[in-house]
C-alpha cells in the first residue's frame, strides 16, 4: 500500500485545482479561499465544470451540497449530473449556480422557532475553505461539495456558518495581539483542532439482537459481565485481528478522504478503541470528524461490526468521548500557545494565556454547555471523564510562573524540564517535559495546544470550537483596544496580565478533578457546577452570552433561543426514544422471560414433588419467590415509566418538558433496569432473550 498515492485521492484539493484549472481561474479561486469575497459567475461555471469531469472520472454520477444542520449530524441531497434529454440523449453538468449555491427546503430541519413551517426557504452555499470530495457509497460515488445553510432571513441554520464567523473573530482579534508585539508579516491567525475520536465495536448479530443498541445506540438494560475493565488488559493492549483489519480499512478510507488518520489503539473498555487524526484548520477538523464518523460506521458494517459512538453503550466501563485539541497560530508559522523554554520572558505568550484564563473564567457555563449532549450526562462527573465543573490545567510550570504573577506582578525564572534516569545503564538519559499530564482536567494545557476533554464522542465538535474561538477573542479584543492606545507598552501590558490573572486564578486547577473534595473546594471559588444538559442550556440565553455573540456577530439572539429551544426539545426526543425502547424491551422480552422462567421454576417443584413428595425443592422454591419479587418490581416500575412518558407527552412548553424527563422519567427508567438487571442474574441464560454485557464486550 503506498500511502502517500491513496492519501486525499478522493479530494478536489488546491493540489488538483491548481492541476486543473486554467491559471486565471486558479489565482481566483484562491484568493478568494485566502481573503473572502465573490468569485465571478464565469470562474464558478469554469470551476464546476472542472470540478463535475474530475468527480465523472473517478465514477460520481450525482453531487450533493453537503451541510450539518443543527440535528449535529450531516444531510445531503443527491442529484444526477444529467441534463434533460435531448433527442433521448442527456449530457453530464454542473453548473457554476449549481456549485455555489442550492435551496433545499428547510422546514424540516430543526429550527427552534427560528422559522414557522409554512416558511420554508433556506438556502446552502458553497464553504470554499473546506474542499469538494466524493464518497463511495451504495447510492453510487457522490460529489460532496460543503456548504453553510442559512435562512431566507440570513440567521444561521447549521454548525459550519457560526464557526465560520468565530474563526474570523479569532483571526482579527489575535492578529491585533501580534501585530502589539511587532509581527508586521502575519495576515491570519488560524485556529487548529485535532480531535481525538473513541469508539466501541460490537458484533453486528448480537447489536441485532438488541432493541436498545438498534434505537438508542447504547444499552438501557444489562448486567454488568463478571469482567470489566479493572485489569487495565485494554488500555493499548495488542489489538485484534478483526478490530485491526476493521482499522485498517478505515485509515484507507479515511486517508482518501483526505484525512490525517494517525493514531489507533484500544482504549480503557473492552471492546473501545480511539483513533486520531492529525490536526488541521479548525474548520476542516470539524468537517473531517464528521466524515470520519461516517466512515467508522460504514466501515464496521463490511466487518460485520457495528461501530457504537454514544458516549455511554455500557453502564459500569468507561465511556467515549472526544478530546478536541485546539490550538491559534499565525499564517507565518507562529504558535500563539507555545510558550518556549522560558514562558517567564514570553510576555506575548503570557498576554495570550491570561486572556484564555479570563475567556474560561468568564464564559465556563458556556463552554461546558458548548460539550453538552444527551449522551455526555452519562460521563461528566463520573470519575471516567473530566467532571462537569470546567477549570484549566496548566501544569507545574505554567502555574509556577502564574503563582509568581500573582504574588510578585512578574515572572523572574520557569521551572525547567532536567533529565530522566531509567536506571538502566543501556538507555540513555532522557529529555523529561517541564510538565507532567492530568488526565482528570476538561481544559488541560498540553504543551502548545489546550486539551478540551468534555466533548462527547458522537457530538459534533462544531459548537465547543466555535465557543473557544469566541470567548478568546472577546478577551483579546478587550486587551488589544487598550493596549493599543498605551503609550509605554511593556509595562501596561505586564499590568494587564497580572491584573487579569489575579482576577481569574480561581479557573486553574492542577488537582484530581475527580475527587469529591474539588467538587466542595470549585464551589468555595465560585465555579459553576453544570451537572446535566439541562441544567447548562441556560447559559445560551443570559445577556453575557448575547453579548459576546453578538460582538462579532457569530450569533444573534433570536438564534442562541433558537439553539436553547433545540436543546430542550432534542433532549425531552432522545429521553423519550430511550423510554419507549425500555417499555417495548421489558413487555415483548423481560417480562414474560421472567414469566416463563417462574413457570418453568413451578413446573420443575410441582413435578418433582409429584415424584419424589419428600424431595427438597428449597432452591426452586426460594428462586422462584426471588424471580417472582423482582417480576412485581419490574411491572410496578414499568406502570409509572407509562404513566409518565404519558404526562409528559401533554407538555407543550420545551424547557418544562426536558426538565420533566431529566428529573422524573431517567428515575422511573432507573428503577426499571435495576429489577431486571437482577433479573438477568437468575434466569437460565438459555431463555435470557438479548445478547449480555459478556457477549457483546467480550466477543468483539
Ligand atoms: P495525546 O498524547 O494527548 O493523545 P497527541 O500528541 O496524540 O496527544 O495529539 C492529540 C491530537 O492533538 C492530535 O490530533 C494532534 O494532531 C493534535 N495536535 C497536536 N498539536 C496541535 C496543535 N498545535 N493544535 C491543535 N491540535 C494539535
Ligand atoms: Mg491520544
Amino acid at each position: 500500500m503506498n500511502i502517500s498515492e491513496i492519501f486525499g485521492s478522493n479530494v478536489f484539493s488546491i493540489a488538483v485545482m491548481r492541476e486543473r484549472l486554467p491559471k486565471k481561474a486558479f489565482a481566483e479561486v484562491k484568493s478568494v479561499m485566502e481573503n473572502g469575497g465573490q468569485l465571478d459567475m464565469a470562474t464558478a461555471d469554469c470551476v464546476a465544470n472542472v470540478m463535475k469531469d474530475w468527480a465523472v472520472e473517478k465514477g460520481a454520477t450525482h453531487y450533493t451540497h453537503w451541510f450539518q444542520p443543527l440535528t449535529g449530524i450531516t444531510a445531503e441531497k443527491h442529484d444526477s449530473f444529467i441534463t434533460p434529454p435531448v433527442e433521448g440523449k442527456t449530457l453530464l453538468q454542473l453548473t457554476g449556480k449549481q456549485l455555489i449555491m442550492g435551496e433545499p427546503d428547510a422546514s424540516s430541519f430543526p429550527s427552534g422557532g427560528l422559522r414557522a413551517t409554512a416558511y420554508a426557504r433556506g438556502y446552502t452555499a458553497w464553504d470554499m475553505t473546506s474542499p469538494a470530495f466524493i464518497k463511495e457509497q451504495a447510492a453510487g460515488v457522490i460529489l460532496c461539495i460543503p456548504t453553510i445553510f442559512i435562512s431566507y432571513t440570513g440567521e444561521a441554520l447549521d454548525k459550519k456558518t457560526p464557526l465560520l464567523r468565530s474563526m474570523q473573530a479569532i483571526s482579527d482579534q489575535a492578529l491585533r495581539i501580534v501585530r502589539l508585539f511587532g509581527n508586521t508579516t502575519a495576515t491570519k491567525v488560524i485556529a487548529s483542532v485535532g480531535p481525538e475520536q473513541e469508539y466501541f465495536l460490537v458484533d453486528r448479530e448480537k447489536y441485532l439482537q438488541r432493541r436498545d443498541l438498534i434505537y438508542t445506540g447504547r444499552t438501557l438494560f444489562g448486567a454488568p459481565a463478571p469482567k470489566g475493565q479493572e485489569l487495565d488488559d485494554q488500555y493499548f493492549g495488542v489489538i485484534r485481528e478483526r478490530v485491526g483489519a476493521f482499522m485498517k480499512d478505515l485509515n484507507v478510507e479515511l486517508w482518501k478522504l483526505g484525512i490525517p488518520a494517525t493514531t489507533q489503539h484500544n482504549e480503557v473498555a473492552p471492546a473501545q478503541h480511539e483513533m486520531a487524526p492529525i490536526y488541521s484548520m479548525a474548520n476542516m477538523a470539524v468537517d473531517q470528524n464528521q466524515l470520519a464518523m461516517e466512515t467508522m460506521k460504514r466501515a464496521a458494517t463490511k466487518h460485520g461490526l457495528v461501530c457504537l459512538l454514544h458516549e455511554k453503550p455500557y453502564a459500569g466501563v468507561n465511556g467515549s468521548g472526544k478530546h478536541n485539541n485546539w490550538s491559534i497560530g499565525t499564517d507565518d508559522g507562529k504558535n500563539l500557545l507555545d510558550p518556549g523554554k522560558n514562558p517567564n520572558e514570553n510576555l506575548q505568550f503570557q498576554l495570550v494565556l491570561a486572556c484564555i484564563l479570563k475567556g474560561v473564567d468568564v464564559h465556563a457555563d458556556l463552554l461546558r454547555l458548548s460539550a453538552s449532549d444527551v449522551g455526555n450526562d452519562h460521563r461528566l462527573g463520573a470519575n471516567e471523564a473530566p467532571p462537569a465543573i470546567i477549570s484549566i490545567f496548566l501544569g507545574d510550570q505554567l502555574e509556577n510562573v502564574v503563582d509568581q504573577i500573582v504574588s510578585t506582578g512578574t515572572a523572574g525564572s520557569s521551572l525547567q524540564g532536567g533529565k530522566l534516569n531509567s536506571g538502566v545503564a543501556t538507555i540513555p538519559l532522557l529529555n523529561k517535559d517541564a510538565t507532567d499530564r492530568n488526565r482528570t482536567s476538561p481544559f488541560a494545557f498540553t504543551g502548545n495546544k489546550f486539551e478540551f476533554r468534555m466533548v462527547g464522542s458522537s457530538d459534533s465538535i462544531a459548537e465547543p470550537n466555535t465557543t473557544l474561538n469566541a470567548i478568546v477573542a472577546e478577551v483579546f479584543c478587550e486587551a488589544a483596544d487598550l493596549l493599543e492606545k498605551s503609550t509605554d507598552f511593556q509595562t501596561d501590558c505586564k499590568k494587564y496580565i497580572a491584573d487579569t490573572i489575579k482576577a481569574h486564578r480561581r479557573i486553574v486547577f492542577n488537582g484530581n478533578g475527580y475527587a469529591d473534595e474539588w467538587v466542595a473546594e470549585a464551589e468555595r471559588r465560585g465555579l459553576p457546577n453544570l451537572k446535566s444538559m439541562v441544567a447548562a442550556v441556560p447559559a445560551l440565553t443570559t445577556e453575557k452570552c448575547a453579548k459576546l455573540f453578538e460582538k462579532f456577530s457569530i450569533y444573534t439572539k433570536p438564534e442562541l433561543e433558537s439553539h436553547a429551544e433545540i436543546m430542550y426539545e432534542t433532549y425531552a426526543k432522545v429521553i423519550n426514544i430511550e423510554a419507549q425502547t425500555m417499555i417495548h424491551m421489558a413487555s415483548k422480552h423481560y417480562i414474560p422471560t421472567a414469566i416463563s422462567a417462574t413457570t418453568q421454576m413451578a413446573a420443575s417443584i410441582a413435578t418433582v414433588r409429584g415424584v419424589c413428595p419428600e424431595a427438597d425443592v428449597s432452591v426452586q422454591t426460594e428462586l422462584l419467590g426471588q424471580i417472582s419479587a423482582l417480576l412485581r418490581k419490574a411491572k410496578t416500575a414499568y406502570d409509572a415509566l407509562l404513566t409518565d412518558t404519558a404526562k409528559a407527552d401533554q407538555m407543550d412548553d420545551a424547557c418544562e418538558m426536558a426538565n420533566f424527563f431529566h428529573d422524573t422519567v431517567t428515575a422511573d427508567m432507573t428503577a426499571l433496569r435495576a429489577p431486571v438487571d437482577a433479573l438477568e442474574l437468575l434466569v437460565d441464560k438459555k431463555l435470557w432473550p438479548v445478547p449480555t454485557y459478556g457477549d457483546l464486550m467480550f466477543e468483539v
